[in-house]
Order: C-alpha cells, then sequence, then structure tokens
C-alpha cells in the first residue's frame, strides 16, 4: 500500500485530491461535515510534516462549463478554515495563471483550496491537458477521495501519471481498501450480506459477485417484491421490477448453486399509499392484496434476520429493508441495525456501505458500533461488484 504515513513531506508542496461534495441547505450551510471531517487526518499529517497542502475537490455537477456561483466551493473552503483554524487560501479565479501564481506563493504548512474541479468540464472527461495544468501546482500527489475513487476524471485519476514515484493514497482511502480487502479476500466466516433498497437492477452485480464469497444472502426492501413476485406470490402494488423477474429466478438458482442460504421476506408492514401517515397493514405471508404497497419487514422477518446476522462473522450491509425515511415504516431497518451492532458486540466484523444504508444506520443510533463504515456509495458498490476502480489503480500502476 503505497500510503502517507511512511513519508516525511517537509517542503514539499502536495496536491491533495479530497470528496468534499458535502450536503447543503438553501442558504449555503452545510448540513454534514462528515465528509470534510474524514479528511482531516490526512490534511492533518501533511500539515504537521510541514508540508504545503493544495486541496483539489468537485462540488455537485456542474453543467454549464466555467464558473457557477451556486457551485462554488467557497463555503466550504471557510467551513474548513474554521475547522482547521487557520487560513485556507481559496483561489476563486478558475484560471491556471492566477492558481498558478498563488500556488507558487504557498509556504509549508499553508493549506490551499482550488475552486470546483468540475468547473473545467475537461475533469469528467479524464483530460490529459487538465491533469497536466494540476500536476505543475505540487511536488506530490495524494488521493483521499474514495467517494469518486470510481471516476476516470482528470484529478482522481488522469493526474497520477505525472508522480511516477511520488502518488500515494491519503489515510482516508487507505482505511477504506484495507477494510473492503478484508471484507472480499478470505473474510471471517459465516459471511452474511444484506442487499436492500428499492431496486434489483442497481445490486445485480453485487449479488453476482458476492454469491460465492458469503454463506448468507439477506435480500430486503422494495427489491424483494421482484423476487416475491418471480417466485409466483401476490405482492399488490409493492415496488417491482417487472423486465427483472427472471434476473430474480436467475440469481436464486445460482445462490443454491454455490450453497448460499438465501433469505427473503416472509411477512410484511404494507400501506395504502407512499407516505409516513398511510393505514398500515400488518401481512402474516407475502399475499398482498392490489389496494396495498409493502413498505417494511414484519416482525417474522425481522427475527429472521436477526437470527442470521447474530451467527455471522462477517456481515455487508447495503440498502435499506424497508422504507426507512417514514418513521411508521423505519422498524426493519432499524432492527438490522442493531442486530448488526449486536454482531458486533460479539466480535463479528462488520461494513455498512451505500448512502442510504449509512444515513440508515446514523438514524438508528448504532452508527459507532460499526466496524467500517464506508465513505463512498458508488465506489463501495463498484468495488463489490469486483471492478477495478481508477482511482485505486492510478495509484498502484
Ligand atoms: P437504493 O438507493 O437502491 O439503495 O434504495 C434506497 C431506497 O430504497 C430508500 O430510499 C428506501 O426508501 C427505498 N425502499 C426500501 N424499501 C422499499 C419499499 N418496500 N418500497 C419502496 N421503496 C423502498
Amino acid at each position: 500500500m503505497k500510503g502517507i504515513n511512511d513519508v516525511n513531506f517537509a517542503g514539499k508542496k502536495v496536491l491533495v485530491r479530497v470528496d468534499f461534495n458535502v450536503p447543503v441547505d438553501e442558504n449555503k450551510k452545510i448540513t454534514d461535515d462528515t465528509r470534510i471531517m474524514e479528511a482531516l487526518p490526512t490534511i492533518n499529517k501533511l500539515l504537521k510534516d510541514g508540508a504545503a497542502v493544495i486541496l483539489m475537490a468537485h462540488f455537485g455537477r456542474p453543467k454549464k462549463g466555467g464558473f457557477e456561483p451556486e457551485l462554488s466551493l467557497k463555503p466550504v473552503a471557510e467551513y474548513l478554515s474554521g475547522v482547521l483554524k487557520k487560513e485556507v487560501v481559496f483561489t476563486q479565479s478558475i484560471d491556471f495563471a492566477d492558481i498558478q501564481a498563488l500556488a507558487d506563493k504557498l509556504q509549508g504548512g499553508q493549506v490551499m483550496m482550488l475552486e470546483n474541479i468540475r468547473f473545467y468540464p475537461e475533469e469528467t472527461k479524464g483530460d490529459i491537458e487538465l491533469a497536466k495544468k494540476l500536476a505543475a501546482l505540487g511536488d506530490c500527489y495524494v488521493n483521499d477521495a474514495f467517494g469518486a475513487a470510481h471516476r476516470e476524471h482528470s484529478s482522481t485519476a488522469t493526474i497520477a501519471q505525472f508522480f511516477p514515484n511520488n502518488k500515494y493514497f491519503g489515510l482516508l482511502m487507505e482505511h477504506e481498501i484495507v477494510n473492503l480487502k478484508k471484507l472480499m479476500t478470505a473474510p471471517e466466516k459465516p459471511f452474511t450480506a444484506i442487499i436492500g433498497g428499492s431496486k434489483i437492477s442497481s445490486k445485480i452485480d453485487v449479488i453476482k459477485n458476492l454469491l460465492p464469497l458469503v454463506d448468507n444472502l439477506i435480500i430486503g426492501g422494495g427489491m424483494s417484491y421482484t423476487f416475491a413476485k418471480a417466485n409466483g406470490k401476490r405482492i399488490g402494488r409493492s415496488i417491482c421490477e417487472d423486465d427483472k423477474l427472471q434476473v430474480a429466478l436467475d440469481l436464486q438458482e445460482e445462490a443454491k448453486k454455490e450453497n448460499v442460504n438465501l433469505y427473503l421476506p416472509v411477512d410484511i408492514l404494507a400501506g395504502d399509499g407512499f407516505s409516513n401517515d398511510c393505514n398500515i397493514k400488518y401481512f402474516p405471508e407475502i399475499d398482498i392484496p392490489n389496494e396495498w404497497e409493502g413498505m417494511d419487514a414484519g416482525e417474522k422477518t425481522r427475527q429472521m434476520f436477526g437470527e442470521v446476522i447474530l451467527k455471522s462473522k462477517t456481515i455487508l450491509w447495503n440498502g435499506p429493508v424497508g422504507v426507512f425515511e417514514f418513521e411508521n415504516f423505519a422498524g426493519g431497518t432499524n432492527s438490522i441495525a442493531k442486530y448488526i451492532a449486536q454482531a458486533t458486540d460479539q466480535g463479528a466484523f462488520a461494513a455498512v456501505g451505500g448512502g442510504d444504508s449509512v444515513s440508515a444506520i446514523k438514524k438508528s443510533g448504532f452508527a459507532d458500533k460499526i466496524s467500517y463504515i464506508s465513505t463512498g456509495g458508488g465506489a463501495m458498490l463498484e468495488y463489490l461488484e469486483g471492478k477495478t476502480l481508477p482511482g485505486i489503480k492510478a495509484i498502484l500502476d
């Protein structure tokens, strides 16, 4: 692993790609600073060494090409300055002559931050000329943006080739890779994966890649109704991908071949509308009449899933098992969080990833019990699919 801890960066100008794509409210106030706080260990290590730190990040999805005031990273730079208790030199300009001049003046122990890197339309194309201009700003390159590691962009991948002997993983990135590797190579058995969320289509490749690895596969949430329908059950108005019924059957066959125990919901809490205040009805079996929609796992299902989780030594959770955003239908997802926390207390290694599962585990109050919470939604999914992430490959090459 090409980590930063074995290197002293004194006197170096270090370009660091971070993931500062934080949620903000209508007044540009940061509503969740997790991504900023998680980049601090890397930034602080470099500053402690006496390096000058140049941060590159993206924010939202600029479309116009060029500066867009509502997508400026300025509020993030100000926030970071408050957290670090030191000035963060914000470039403002997206003209490289200005940026280079500021970088040239930067001293060891100082922090500079570039404007939204996606104001350059070349960034998302992985353009080499843009990468070259960025590379000219520093002596070393550190990638700490796991959340963007599945993107082959100028600042996440292309740039690394300009630092054949001076490119490293940041501490957050290293933590992600170490834990994902632990999960996907020689996990302690029994290994249980809990896959939920709204759609089977976005998780097919993850499930396929996991089947040879896991002992138990728990399928919950919206996507379980596609399995239920494929198995001939009545699902009422529940969410279903009719064009994936055969896929659901094939995955079940595949699970059998791989000797994986597959668990699907056996009872359901349903609503007569998609809201928190709809009428709620319990169905002791998956046999849901037309006017009802499956919204959460029932009590029998929660217990069944819980028993499997508590017997596991390695657990991976991606995707809620109900519409957890509505309090009345968050019980199933919360029970998964509770059982995983309990299993972790008993010595299991538990990993949680994907935006919704992370917010679900935070909401449940059990986040601090989890061995590893991934910061990358799409990046983690692609890693679990067995894909090589360009951001990781570029450092290793
Ligand atoms: P995904 O992005 O595919 O992981 O899906 C996450 C979303 O799945 C969350 O917003 C949940 O509300 C939603 N979800 C979970 N269970 C259901 C369900 N039974 N019906 C509709 N949506 C669901």
